[in-house]
């Protein structure tokens, strides 16, 4: 099994060296892992989830020694990426291009609401929802990301399941297969504290309503950890798999590599 989404100490919530986590992923008989610390950005913005901007060439080197220090399985330059228009260019031109990364993820923790920047975790109303899948729908368009992480953690703020998150989950979803984009089934919100709904305790995610449509939908998956400490680096794969498998959700073993294509 693969896992294409790991963190690293540098975003300032997680455990670990790349090497650390090197070693974990081949004890726990990984073919590939994926490194996708969060991406740091040129104006150092939201800076207390993230390595700083000047961090980046010590984390490309990381990546670099760990290769030469564990053998026997193939470890993949990403980020975690973000999504702003305004840094579509950085995304494309310096990481894909100038610094190599093999791969970017599409990532929506925040988007703009009204004039400002409203945080996926404080989603309440149908109106946040509505923003949250355009500006998740614009990250797909921009093709530059291999996948897209967890499409469906609107739910960790909008607690229930009803006309609104189902029309959220479908433009999204809509979306992932006419751009024919994968969507992540996220691992972390499985091992993280339960939500308390007025319908009973749940994930925080994936949602399983929204992976029955993306079922029916015949989108791509791919399911990944999102492992913030080595220990958790194969974490949850076995249960997201398990999960596609019953809405029928096709899993990728691979990610689209995109970097020859920009
Ligand atoms: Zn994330
Ligand atoms: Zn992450």
């Amino acid at each position: 099994m693969n896992n294409y989404h790991t963190h690293t100490w540098r975003c300032k919530h997680a455990d670990g060296t790349v090497t650390d986590y090197a070693e974990a992923a081949k004890a726990a008989h990984l073919q590939t892992l994926g490194m996708s610390d969060h991406t740091p950005l040129p104006d150092n913005r939201w800076p207390f989830i993230r390595m700083e901007y000047n961090e980046i060439d010590a984390y490309i080197q990381e990546i670099e020694e760990a290769r030469k220090n564990v053998s026997g399985i193939t470890l993949l330059q990403g980020l975690e990426c973000d999504w702003a228009r305004e840094y579509k260019n950085y995304y494309q031109e310096e990481l894909l291009g100038k610094r190599d990364f093999d791969y970017l993820i599409g990532a929506v923790h925040w988007f703009p609401y009204h004039g400002d920047w409203l945080y996926t975790g404080d989603i309440e109303h149908a109106s946040h929802l509505k923003a949250f899948s355009s500006h998740i729908i614009e990250a797909m368009e921009c093709g530059l990301f291999s996948f897209i992480a967890h499409p469906d953690s609107f739910g960790i703020g909008y607690k229930l399941w009803d006309e609104n998150t189902e029309s959220c989950s479908r433009d999204i979803i809509t979306a992932a297969g006419e751009l024919n984009i994968p969507l992540e089934i996220n691992g972390y919100g499985l091992r993280k504290p339960d939500i308390v709904t007025p319908t009973g305790k749940r994930k925080q995610y994936p949602l399983l309503p929204f992976w029955k449509i993306a079922g029916e939908a015949r989108i791509t998956a791919v399911c990944n950890s999102d492992a913030h400490t080595p220990g958790d680096v194969g974490a949850s794969l076995e249960e997201t798999r398990a999960l596609a498998e019953k809405y029928s959700v096709q899993v990728l073993d691979e990610i689209p590599l995109l970097k020859k294509a920009v």
